[in-house]
């Protein structure tokens, strides 16, 4: 090979790697500048296009989705990253969300709370997710709280909701008919969807916002 062509193999290396790099970057602080916690998102393995999914809805989060109580303001509630972990009902799957417990495995104990703002999108009994309630966020997100036990009121489509709103209690329902309950510790499943080009709901892993969301719990004193 000639000289030149070497060293224009070089220069065209080069400027792919420069280029790539400085858009990692540029997009990188606008994550941060979002209030995104970039570093988190790199230690579960995160690359910039995967973080940019979560970017339009990011400064919409604004409470955990589990609340404390009068008696235990300062409680604590537990989750891990199960993403695309093995489940069984209904044939075969891979667990698309977050589960959120509390010390205690009790129905109608613990407030459940709207992360953003929104419109209540979908409401009512699905056979996996039972007591349902999917809300839109400003920014194009959609939050999924599953199995609780009851609602706050009776929710509508097309109902607006404040982040903080209680939307109902953490609870056992699902995994069968209307008003199945009990076939497994009571839990807040909670499910983030944002359409993309290909997908009308396309899965994220809510563990990054549900870590972010960790100090951010509301606490009611009634
Ligand atoms: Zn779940």
């Amino acid at each position: 090979m000639k000289k030149w062509m070497l060293m224009l193999c070089f220069l065209l290396f080069f400027d792919v790697q420069m280029i790539g790099g400085m858009r990692d970057k540029t997009s990188l602080s606008t994550f941060r500048q979002a209030g995104m916690p970039v570093e988190l998102f790199q230690k579960m393995g995160m690359k910039a296009q995967d973080m940019e999914q979560y970017l339009g809805f990011w400064e919409d989060l604004k409470y955990f989705p589990v609340a404390g109580r009068k008696e235990a303001p300062k409680e604590v509630f537990y989750f891990e990253d199960t993403w695309l972990e093995d489940r069984n009902y209904g044939g075969k799957r891979a667990h698309q969300g977050c589960d959120v417990f509390g010390k205690e495995d009790r129905r109608e104990y613990y407030p459940v709370v709207s992360m953003t703002d929104g419109v209540v999108e979908t409401v009512g009994w699905l056979p996996l997710g039972g007591w349902r309630i999917g809300i839109r966020s400003p920014g194009g997100g959609f939050f999924y709280y599953a199995h609780l036990s009851s609602y706050e009121k009776e929710f509508q489509e097309g109902d607006a909701v404040k982040a903080g709103e209680i939307l109902g209690f953490l609870g056992d329902t699902g995994y069968g008919e209307e008003g199945t309950r009990g076939k497994f510790p009571c839990h807040l499943h909670v499910g983030i969807y944002v359409k993309t080009q290909k997908e009308a709901e396309h899965a994220l892993n809510p563990y990054p916002v549900l870590l972010f969301l960790q100090s951010r719990q509301k606490n009611f004193f009634y």
